[in-house]
């Protein structure tokens, strides 16, 4: 900046001559209307309305004018710069419309086109309906528990009240571990049913116990449409004081309205079960006809053989010698429990006909179950 000088003539400052104002004006807005993108007109910015920019350079000359000539040149200054500003801000507005406008042709998506991608695959049903009835349990405070399946034999099979000569432990429907030494009998075998989870959560809890036990069992079937040697079961078990058939069926009411709609009910059929007493099958209402098929020969139902019920899994209230096993006063507390195999339940909730489709790991059977989870 120039020293004061009072006996300065302004129209001698060049920079400051009225028409070197307006000649910087008005190169500074041709240089924004010529800028084609907002890149450019950030150059341009620079160049016209920045800190050395010749407007700007002029601006820092007013000082060295004499006082009664600093007013009329800072007012002609000030108004050049003004409409430059103005000019930027148009031409920026304008460019960011352009672009904005651009970006929305250009970035368009066609959500009808076919995807190229690799197909994400999906998690198997039989874990996304096992967790979804966990979370019915754990919504009413139940404790989701989890056991070895190589199981010993007291836990799968004494503790329950299946004694040595129940034919439910022969080599018919169980796998025996072998021992170490090569002898058939180690005590150990592949669990049967989820039921020695039961035991072990009794054994570590004080009651009041609620817990739901899912898990992988073992019998030794052939791999078929409906069978199949491992399978997944999910069990219950509540024990606590007062507790009677009413809450259990209360319980599975809840359960198969959560999983098939308001209306739904069960019915229980007396069966025997060692590990309970009382104990009972329990059906639903076929949730396809809704038990309509019955009687109606015009209306045949496939999946409950026009039937009205299809058969969900056992339950009954915990034999008091399962209670006394585990170290439960059955004088005091009483228990329900129930059962059923979570494959038989992905098969008529979702119309699956042949069992060896849920192990065969295709992801064309997974994936149209989507992604529950
Ligand atoms: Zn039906």
């Amino acid at each position: 900046m120039s020293a004061p000088n009072k006996s300065y003539d302004p129209v001698e400052v060049e920079a400051l001559k009225p028409e070197e104002i307006e000649r910087m004006r008005d190169e500074a807005l041709a240089a924004f209307a010529a800028a084609g993108d907002l890149e450019a007109l950030a150059h341009a910015k620079t160049a016209h309305a920045g800190g050395t920019s010749p407007l700007s350079l002029a601006n820092r000359e007013i000082g060295a004018l004499p006082p009664q000539a600093k007013a009329a040149a800072g007012k002609l200054v000030g108004m050049a710069r003004g409409a430059v500003n103005k000019g930027l801000a148009a031409r920026q507005a304008e460019l960011e419309a352009e672009r904005d406008a651009r970006v929305l042709v250009e970035e368009a998506v066609d959500v009808s086109l076919p995807y190229d991608r690799v197909p994400a695959g999906a998690r198997h049903p039989l874990t996304t309906l096992s967790e979804r009835i966990e979370d019915i349990f754990v919504a009413m405070g139940y404790e989701v528990a989890e056991g070895p399946q190589v199981e010993a034999e007291w836990f799968n099979f004494d503790a329950l009240n299946i004694g040595p000569d129940h034919p439910a432990r022969g080599e018919a429907d169980t796998f025996f571990v072998q021992a170490a030494d090569g002898s058939a009998n180690s005590g150990t075998v592949l669990r049967t049913h989820t039921s020695p989870v039961q035991i072990r959560s009794l054994l570590d809890r004080e009651p009041p116990v609620y817990v739901i036990c899912p898990g992988r069992v073992y019998r030794t079937d052939e791999l078929d449409a409906t069978h199949t040697p491992v399978f997944n079961q999910v069990e219950l078990l509540a024990v606590d004081e007062g507790l009677t058939m009413a809450d259990l069926k209360g319980t599975l009411d809840h359960m198969v309205q959560s999983l098939f709609g308001q209306d739904m009910k069960t019915r229980l059929r007396p069966n025997f079960f060692p590990f309970t007493e009382p104990s009972a099958e329990m059906d639903m209402v076929c949730y396809v006809c809704r038990g309509e098929s019955v009687g109606n020969p015009d209306r045949p139902c496939r999946t409950c053989s026009s039937e009205g019920w299809i058969e969900l899994g056992g339950c009954g209230m915990v034999n008091p010698k399962v209670l006394v096993a585990c170290g439960v006063d059955p004088e005091k507390y009483s228990g329900f429990a129930f059962g059923f195999g979570i494959e038989r339940l992905l098969m008529f909730r979702h119309n699956v006909e042949d069992m060896r489709d849920m192990v065969e790991g295709d992801v064309r059977f997974t994936r149209p179950f989507g992604m529950e989870i």
